[in-house]
């Protein structure tokens, strides 16, 4: 049977490493997990290379190495992969599949439970007997160990929440011991003010240390300066048969193959408000001063040198092979795609699989803010010596915000180069059958941005130069506005019976094209529910069009 290597990740506390070592002991009895030994990566004994070693000398080649850890968080990323990678230079071959942090898991939520009940029935209280009662005005501090990593906190909060639904607590609030927001007393304070007469702090936590210590020297305090409420603080969740069984659970997951992790909202992966910098970045674990294996060791895919570049590139309208020849090259060539929505993502499933893709479509902020995070990101990762290409679609400087990023790059002293591409605004109406010019027929079209809309006091369009044209006018980003745009075009001297052709999607095996006249679109696009990415085509060339209905 497969072995089981329990990783901890150590404490200055004695008392932590006795309870991770009774769990140990605990899995170890209860079966179903073969061979089992737990070894820290730093700070306590045994160092999880002779937990290893052990293993190892009695023959096991495959392991499943289990994080003992709540969150996902800089131990669970970076430090204890970086200590099993340590372990696998010294025994060659040795492979090992990586179980998932422990929570958020129902019998954890349980255990705390159980916790907060002992808290509540605690010797001086009278109505102990009454744990039902006691909840309705029992307020909850959930105390997570906080950490950099928004992700790991989101963790924290979940649980608190899962932990207060249907168990019938006041209400459960989180709150972090160290690095992360609202501390101890912040929370506590908060309960005070929300009219929490009695607390309990539970700690979410495995085992004793000096962090759990710090929450129950700063709830004695903060009970020390408010002696009319009453505040007490669980045990931690401790060496207990749940948190065994938990144990074998994540073993059997991790050997069934399904590992899932939070990678949606983790900050090496995607960029969150503030945190650009870490997306890709590579895991540098802190010095183990128990490992006698050097430090220093770099691997895959990650270059110190100092040979970053940005490539902002045009990918085309949409179809995998309609972008340039230069710019698949550097794509190919490419460590880090940072990659738009509407840019061609049938692409990303050629890279190769050690290229970061980030996606600037899932920025969670406004538009503005979200370009700098993406600007951020560009001068970060060439500076971090890697081939970034920024992937946009159709052309980088049509309405793309492409120059922008250029000039970040440029003044933060970044290489950039710049890749032309197909836009939307000459290759949607050109899939659609509609040439933007014809000898005899437009001898002019221009490229209009809809995303104002006439009137608007930022709006740098002329529309009434545009009505008095006779050429062709491409609209994009005006799926909003297009009903105001014909008819100030209108208003202005263009014919109502101009053709217009809407083109969705355009490239696209979905791709749709709607014809109308310039009196009829706004109502047409309403009914039809025209949705982006769209362009409008509107001028006597649409008369020309080869395929679909023409007017
Ligand atoms: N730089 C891009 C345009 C960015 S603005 C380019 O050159 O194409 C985004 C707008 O482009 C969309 O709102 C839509 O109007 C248009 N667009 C982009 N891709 C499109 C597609 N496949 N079909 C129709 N319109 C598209």
């Amino acid at each position: 049977m497969t072995g089981l290597v329990i990783v901890g990740h150590g404490t200055r506390s004695a008392a932590g490493v006795d309870q991770f070592a009774a769990l140990v002991e605990r899995v170890r009895r209860g079966g179903d997990t073969g061979d089992v030994e737990g070894g820290f990566i730093e700070l306590s004994r045994p160092p999880l290379t002779d937990a290893v070693g052990a293993l190892v000398a009695r023959g096991h080649r495959a392991l499943v190495a289990l994080p003992l850890v709540l969150t996902a968080a800089g131990h669970g990323k970076g430090d204890i992969p970086a200590a099993m990678a340590r372990e696998q230079e010294r025994h060659p071959g040795l492979t090992y599949r990586y179980g998932r942090p422990l929570g958020p898991h129902p019998l954890l939520h349980d255990a705390l439970e159980q916790r907060i009940d002992a808290a509540l029935a605690g010797a001086d209280r009278a109505d102990a007997a009454q744990p039902g009662a006691d909840r309705a005005d029992t307020w909850v501090a959930l105390i997570g160990r906080g950490s950099t990593d928004p992700d790991a906190n989101a963790e924290v909060a979940k649980v608190a929440r899962l932990l207060w639904e249907g168990r019938g607590y006041a209400g459960v609030e989180p709150g972090f011991v160290s690095l992360a927001q609202p501390s101890v007393p912040a929370v506590l304070e908060r309960l005070r003010r929300l009219g929490a007469r009695r607390i309990v702090v539970a700690p979410y936590f495995l085992f004793a240390g000096v962090l759990p210590d710090r929450i129950v020297a700063q709830s004695a305090e903060f009970a020390a300066a408010h002696p009319d409420l009453d505040v007490r603080v669980a045990e931690v969740i401790g060496d207990c048969d749940a948190l065994a069984d938990l144990v074998r659970e994540r073993y059997a997951e991790a050997l069934g193959g399904d590992i899932r992790m939070n990678c949606d909202t983790c900050a090496y992966r995607v960029l969150m408000p503030g945190f650009a910098d870490k997306v890709g970045r590579p895991q540098r674990p802190h010095d183990h001063p128990d490992d006698p294996v050097g430090h220093h060791h770099h691997h895959g895919h990650d270059h110190d040198h100092d040979h970053g570049s940005v490539a902002v590139v045009g990918g085309g309208p949409g179809p995998d092979d309609l972008i340039t020849v230069r710019g698949k090259a550097l794509l190919d060539a490419a460590d880090v795609v940072v990659v738009d929505r509407l840019a061609p993502q049938g692409l990303l499933a050629g890279l190769r699989p050690d290229v970061l893709v980030v996606d600037a479509a899932k920025v969670p902020r406004g538009p503005s803010m979200a370009q700098e995070a993406i600007n951020a990101a560009l001068v970060l990762h060439a500076r971090a010596g890697r081939r970034v290409v920024r992937l946009k679609g159709g052309d980088p400087y049509v309405f793309g915000r492409g120059h922008e990023e250029v000039q970040a790059c440029a003044a933060a002293g970044v290489p950039v180069t710049v890749v032309p591409g197909v836009s939307s605004a000459i290759a949607a109406p050109a899939l659609a059958g509609v040439p933007v010019t014809h000898r005899g027929v437009a001898h002019d079209v221009t490229v209009v941005s809809g995303h104002l809309p006439p009137g608007h006091p930022d709006s740098l369009v002329d529309w009434a130069a545009l009505a008095r044209a006779r050429g062709t006018v491409v609209l994009l980003m005006a799926v909003d506005t297009i009903a105001k745009i014909a008819s100030v075009l209108i208003e202005h001297g263009r014919a109502p019976e101009t053709p217009v052709l809407a083109v969705q999607d355009a490239g696209q095996p979905d791709q749709l094209s709607l014809p109308a006249r310039l009196d009829e679109i706004g109502a047409l696009a309403a009914r039809e529910e025209i949705r982006p990415p769209a362009v409008f085509v509107v001028g006597p060339v649409v008369a020309l069009s080869t395929t679909g209905p023409t007017l």
